[in-house]
Formats: structure tokens, C-alpha cells, sequence
């Protein structure tokens, strides 16, 4: 980059670093989570009008009515999924404009991705072409349906609203496999990790949070 070139302020890493500095004052405690929201370039996620942005801890809308989360939110999920231990294969419902996934790819073995609007597929398919994560498979379908084919995963992130729990999801569970996702409708929802048990499952409420809904069908 060049000294005239635009967003090497936005890009650098004090920038960077103060908005780990933040997440870790919210609570996020795992390190290399921590280390992986400084290193993705949360700025080639977004439009390029909103590049100065890319930095804060606010989501962003990313095109036909969808939103990047909060940096905050991807670090909490991702945090409360790997607490189990080590992830041989993750499906994540809702690849959006792709980051919980860059930020997920090296820290388990396979991350495997659906999204139902193929514009937005596209653009976070080539993101990670050019970002060299290797790891990621994507599909164009109904992710509240699950990726049968490669089940079942260790875990699963849903980062669109169902209004319950997707009991189909669950099936696609290892036995211990968990499931970190938003629940309820536009005006209230919670956090909630599943976990799959032997006689059926097992759920902690944790915080608010609000989420684009998961919607059926593709776009
Ligand atoms: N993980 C994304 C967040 C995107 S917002 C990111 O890091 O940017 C949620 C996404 O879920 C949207 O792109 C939306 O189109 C998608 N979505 C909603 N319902 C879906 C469904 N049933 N199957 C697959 N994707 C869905």
C-alpha cells in the first residue's frame, strides 16, 4: 500500500487492536479467537464504502437485506463452540458475506458453509479464494435444512434467527456436538448453545441478541 492509498489508517493494526482490547474488557476470554478477529480482514468483508468502519464493533449491513455480525457476537459464538474442545468438522447456516467463517477456518478442521442467497455466496466464496482458507466448503441452499451429506459435525453455528430450535439441526450432531445459535423473533431473542446428548439434548440460555431471521427456501 501506498502512503495516498485509502484505509491504511482503518486497516492498521492499533486498529485492529483496540477492538480486541474491547471484546476481551466484553468477556471474550479464548486467545485465539481473540488473535483471529485481529488478523481477518473484517474490511475486505464488507462494501468498500463502509471499509472505515470495518474496525467497530457494530454490524453492517452487507446487501439484499442481510447484515456482517458484530464483532463482538462472532467472538462470543465462536468462543462458546470451541470451549468443547477440539472441532474435527463445523456447519455454519447463514455464510452471509462470509467472515464467522474466515474467523472460524483455521481453528477447526473443516468448516463447511450454506447460504441461501447466491449473490451473497458468490462474494464470500471469492473472499476466501483470495484469503487462502482452503478449508471451507460452501453451498447454495436452505441452510435450516443442514448439509446432510457431510453430517454429523461436531458443531454447528447458525447465525440467522430460527424461532425455535431446528430439531432437523440437532440430528446432524455428533453425540457431544454442539450448537451455538440465536432464538426468537425480531423484536426478542437469546443466545442459546445446544449440546447433543445421548437421550436428546440439552440447552443453555445465554444473552440477548439480535439477528437477521432464518428464513426458508433459496433466495
Ligand atoms: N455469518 C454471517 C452473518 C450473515 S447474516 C457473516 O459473518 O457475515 C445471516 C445470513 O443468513 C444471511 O446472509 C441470510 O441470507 C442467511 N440465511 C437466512 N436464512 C437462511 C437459510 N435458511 N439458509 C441459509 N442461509 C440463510
Amino acid at each position: 500500500m501506498t502512503a495516498a492509498s485509502p484505509g491504511i489508517g482503518m486497516t492498521s493494526l492499533r486498529t485492529r487492536e483496540r477492538l480486541v482490547d474491547r471484546l476481551r474488557a466484553q468477556g471474550v476470554r479464548d486467545e485465539r479467537v481473540l488473535a483471529r478477529i485481529r488478523d481477518v480482514p473484517r474490511h475486505l468483508f464488507v462494501d468498500e464504502a463502509l471499509a472505515t468502519r470495518a474496525y467497530e464493533d457494530t454490524a453492517l449491513p452487507i446487501g439484499n437485506n442481510q447484515t456482517i455480525s458484530q464483532p463482538y457476537i462472532v467472538a462470543r459464538m465462536t468462543e462458546l463452540l470451541l470451549e468443547g474442545g477440539n472441532l474435527e468438522n463445523v456447519l455454519e447456516v447463514g455464510t452471509g458475506s462470509g467472515y464467522q467463517a474466515a474467523v472460524l477456518s483455521p481453528l477447526v478442521r473443516r468448516v463447511y458453509t450454506v447460504e441461501r442467497i447466491s449473490t451473497l455466496l458468490k462474494q464470500a466464496r471469492q473472499r476466501f479464494h483470495a484469503l487462502h482458507l482452503l478449508n471451507i466448503r460452501t453451498k447454495h441452499a436452505d441452510g435450516g435444512e443442514g448439509w446432510p451429506h457431510y453430517a454429523p459435525y461436531d458443531g454447528i453455528i447458525v447465525t440467522a434467527a430460527p424461532q425455535g430450535i431446528p430439531l432437523g439441526l440437532i440430528e446432524q450432531l455428533k453425540p457431544g456436538g454442539r450448537m451455538v445459535l440465536p432464538i426468537g423473533n425480531k423484536a426478542e431473542q437469546a443466545l442459546v448453545r445446544v449440546i447433543r446428548t445421548d437421550e436428546g439434548y440439552s440447552r443453555e440460555l445465554l444473552e440477548r441478541v439480535s439477528f437477521v431471521p432464518l428464513l426458508g427456501g433459496v433466495g
